[in-house]
């Protein structure tokens, strides 16, 4: 049984306050698609962000919104959408929205981020949450597994620091499935599995990832990440055929020399998939310390559009790719309580806890000190240019 309404314009009388509950990626969706319906939202509600306001509307506490008896409450997030439902109930209100028919809702598409045009786009993750009554349930949005750091580009600001590496090489294909199935254990259900590197094409074994993890229940959809330079081979483009399995195409313009074969050949076969342009990225800025003190890393951590892009990477979880690769370069070590390690030999009730502990309590990582943060405020660069004209 679902425990929200949908919210629907008829819902909002003359007067009413609107409040979105989470100022993320969800929230902006949440934002522009009352703007579309004609409706104005009152408040942000965010207890981890630190600006005062966002879109031109105040972000008040989620303390606050008891203050607002008769206010509409949207909740506006997916990794939290139960843990907010339940402070509400908590604060005696019993009748909570979802923001279903606002991810429907025709937005133009230059109004969102890309991290919302994303999540816009995968309406459905949002959707399972909604549907999933799952108040005791961990539950996880997404979660990227590295398959290799090879790639077809060599992208000046790849965010996931895939430039640097001078000798880059695929993962072990056993490993990753022994250790990822550990963190399965962990949790209830995986919204969706993304499958990235590098550039997932070049991974030899790429179907062999997506038959072991298929049939898991646990998990609801799984993304393949290209940036459309090359095109599957004939043992991967049958793996894709999955009802559950989309391809998500990256559109960098000239370098994605391959887009149209592969939307081609991936209509032919009847693949889910859909193409994403990007002609800007927020510039994360490269890989050396910025002396933050802990509070500017708090504050930017809290901010930061990436700071849920939680990445498995050689059989361990981070919340963020540039922990996992930053490390992994040198440039710093990730404190012990910054990343889960599912080659180890715990049980799976210590790892639950420390997942718990990893999703709910961190404030910022090491990582964020050589970072420039990815968020609304930041300096916009065009995407994927190539380093010495690769
Ligand atoms: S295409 Fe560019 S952004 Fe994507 S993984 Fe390769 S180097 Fe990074
Ligand atoms: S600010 Fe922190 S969370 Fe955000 S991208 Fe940088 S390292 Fe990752």
């Amino acid at each position: 049984m679902k425990l929200t309404r949908s919210f629907e314009f008829k819902d909002w009388k003359n007067g009413d306050i609107i409040i979105i509950y989470g100022a993320g990626r969800y929230g902006e969706i949440a934002f522009h698609g009352l703007e579309a319906m004609g409706l104005h939202a009152d408040y942000f509600a965010d207890r981890n962000v630190t600006e005062v306001e966002r879109l031109g509307i105040p972000i008040i506490s989620p303390d606050e919104i008891v203050k607002y008896e008769n206010a509409i409450v949207l909740i506006a997030s997916l990794n939290y959408f139960y843990e907010m439902l339940s402070f509400l109930q908590g604060i005696g209100k019993d009748e909570a929205y979802d923001i279903l028919n606002l991810l429907k809702v025709d937005i133009d598409d230059g109004l969102l981020s890309e991290y919302a045009l994303d999540e816009k786009n995968n309406y459905r993750k949002y959707f399972n949450v909604v549907n999933n009554n799952g108040l005791d349930e961990l539950i996880m949005g997404h979660c990227e597994i590295v398959l290799t750091e090879r790639c077809t580009l060599r992208c000046k600001d790849c965010a996931n620091l895939i430039q640097y590496y001078k000798k880059p090489c695929d993962l072990d294909c056993d490993s990753i499935i022994q250790s990822f199935n550990q963190f399965l254990e962990t949790i209830d259900t995986l919204l969706e599995l993304r499958l990235l590197g590098g550039e997932p094409f070049l991974f030899s074994q790429l179907d062999r990832i997506i038959d072991a993890f298929i049939d898991n229940d646990k998990i609801k959809q799984i993304t393949i990440y290209t940036n459309s330079t090359m095109l599957p081979t004939e043992n991967v483009l049958k793996s894709l055929q999955r009802k559950k399995v989309s391809v998500h195409m990256s559109d960098y313009g000239k370098c994605s020399r391959k887009i149209k074969e592969l939307d081609e050949v991936l209509t032919q076969n009847k693949i889910n998939h859909y193409i994403h342009h990007y002609d800007k990225w927020s510039d994360l800025g490269a890989l050396e310390s910025r002396d933050y003190s802990d509070e500017n890393k708090e504050k930017m951590f809290g901010m930061c559009f990436m700071s849920k892009c939680y990445t498995f990477y050689r059989g361990k979880l981070y919340v963020c790719p540039r922990a996992a690769h930053g490390e992994r370069l040198g440039a710093f070590h990730n404190k012990e309580n910054e990343y889960i390690d599912f080659n180890s030999n715990e049980g799976i009730m210590e790892r639950k806890n420390k997942l718990k502990k990893l999703l709910e309590e961190t404030k910022y990582i090491e990582a964020c000190n050589y970072c420039n943060g990815s968020m609304h405020c930041s300096t916009e660069i065009p995407a994927a240019i190539q380093v010495n004209n690769h």
